[in-house]
């Protein structure tokens, strides 16, 4: 027999939506397969080619590569109608997935009753009412007496009948726990994915059929991943979620319902570690969030998050902000709180996907980035939006600011405390680099940058303790450039 291939797992490195996406699909030719080990579709990750752009909630971010087999493992939740949607969407722009996807029959369903669980009890932490956390939920619930909670996608199509009438009675009986069918239901009234999901026998019927339409996808053999690899494919594990939304080492309760640290690869990705070949870590150079929850390194702290959460979240969208404020002139404040917010507004792209709403915004804090680097055993680190950084120069701060220590009750630190009450009585401790002032989104070349901007990288790679391999310049999947 050949020689094995190797498995390579990229994780995300602060709070999400730092561009894995991008860097999954950047990294992808040598690979033979990119799979997924955990998460639903709260993920979003954006892939371009040429002028078609896809943000991705279920399918692996190896769209665009033809050759390469694109695996949802058995660590992950689906929601078959979210699914069959995608499909359609990216079939639409003339991209085939037919014959290269499949989907564990581990994986546990998402339910039209987690999507109203979640979109009643999630909000308060930033959830993206997507039904992730009640699916996980019901996935380590296992049973209620005789009564099945979790439903994976092979028990299901094994045997529809039985399943069918299962998701009718869930669904009936979260209507009628919360009275969501009487008129006067203030709930339903206001939230509209409520009230989507009232018509019991329409909505599972839409359930049932979008689950029957995904049985070509599943994936019956559970040793296909390991046989492949044992074969001499090689794997890219992209993880959904990132490190600082770790459900047991991140800033719970604000965190995703699953395990996003590398190590959940191996169990979620149906792969022995014994492929293991190197890890993957990506950060953005601005930072941001969405949710609440301790931000040491937020623009305007206190403040910022308020702001975030007024109105539950939905106050301030992008088309309300592009109407009230002038980011070029926000930029120039002296309160970092409105300096946030021209940094939001400047980089375009910091707001949700599907729901608008406006991410918190924060300095690069090296103080995360290391520990999640060494927790993590990352090898290779790739940094994005890097052309962001010479926003910094239109502002009056001394320098670009990166957070290199934290200060607790008055000593210094070099970790993020594990208690939320004492992370949040943290200041980050700053240190000013030369602006970078020229644009650096056309440049290609590592050499050809300033030596402002070489200089952060070497900042950053120090204080880290992790080399760069590469940053992002824009989103473009051009605008990238490797550092070997
Ligand atoms: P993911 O969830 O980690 O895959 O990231 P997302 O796709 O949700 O969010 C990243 C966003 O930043 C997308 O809109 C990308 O187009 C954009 N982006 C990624 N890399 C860069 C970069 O280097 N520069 C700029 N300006 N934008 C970037
Ligand atoms: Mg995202």
């Amino acid at each position: 027999m050949g020689e094995a291939g190797k498995s390579t797992v990229g994780i995300g490195l602060q709070y999400g939506d730092e561009g894995k996406g991008r860097v999954t699909d950047t990294l992808l030719p040598g690979y033979g397969a990119v799979g997924q080990f955990n998460g639903g579709p709260n993920r979003g990750h954006t892939v371009n080619e040429g002028n078609i752009e896809v943000k991705l909630h279920h399918l692996p971010s190896g769209i665009f590569h033809k050759n390469i087999l694109l695996y949802t493992g058995s660590g992950c939740v689906i929601n078959p109608v979210k699914l069959v949607a995608e499909v359609k969407e990216v079939e639409s722009k003339g991209v085939s997935i037919d014959g290269r996807f499949f989907i564990s029959g581990n994986v546990s369903l998402i339910r039209p009753d987690h999507l109203i669980f979640d979109e009643i009890y999630g909000r308060d932490i930033g959830s993206t009412s997507n039904g992730i956390g009640p699916a996980y939920v019901d996935r380590a619930m296992r049973a209620v007496g005789k009564e099945i909670k979790n439903i994976r996608l092979g028990d299901y199509l094994s045997n529809p009948d039985k399943f069918k009438p299962i998701i009718a009675m869930n669904l009936e009986k979260i209507i009628w726990e919360h009275d969501l069918d009487n008129p006067e239901s203030e709930l339903a009234k206001e939230r509209e994915l409520i009230r989507q999901l009232l018509d019991v026998e329409k909505v599972v019927n839409k359930f049932h059929e979008n689950t029957l339409a995904i049985e070509k996808y599943l994936c019956k053999d559970p040793m296909m991943i390991t046989n492949l690899v044992e074969g001499g494919m090689n794997i890219f594990f992209e993880g959904s979620q990132s490190i600082g939304l770790d459900c047991t080492t991140g800033m719970v309760p604000y965190v995703t319902s699953s395990n996003t640290l590398a190590g959940a690869a191996y169990s979620g990705g149906d792969l022995p570690p014994e492929y293991h070949h190197k890890i993957i870590g990506v950060a953005k150079a601005i930072m941001s969030r969405v949710g609440h929850g301790p931000f040491v390194s937020e623009f305007g702290v206190g403040k910022s998050e308020e702001y975030w959460a007024e109105g539950l979240g939905r106050a301030h969208t992008k088309e309300k902000e592009l109407a009230q404020w002038n980011p070029n002139e926000l930029i120039k404040s002296d309160d970092p709180f409105y300096i946030g917010i021209a940094l939001r507004m400047l980089q375009g792209d910091e707001y949700g996907a599907t729901t608008k709403k406006p991410r918190r915004m924060g300095m690069l804090d090296l103080v995360m980035l290391r520990q999640n680097c060494k927790l993590n055993g990352v090898d290779e680190l790739y940094i994005n939006k890097f052309d962001c950084l010479n926003l910094y120069s239109r502002t009056k701060l001394p320098g670009i600011p990166m957070v290199i220590a934290y200060e607790l009750d008055g000593k210094q630190i070099d970790y993020m405390p594990s208690s939320m009450e004492e992370l949040s009585r943290v200041k980050p401790v700053i240190e000013y680099l030369p602006f970078i002032k020229k644009d650096i989104s056309e440049i290609r070349k590592y050499e050809n940058i300033s030596s402002e901007a070489k200089n952060a990288i070497k900042f950053i790679e120090e204080h880290v303790g992790t080399r760069i391999y590469g940053i992002g310049v824009g989103p473009k999947r051009e605008q990238f450039i490797m550092i070997k």
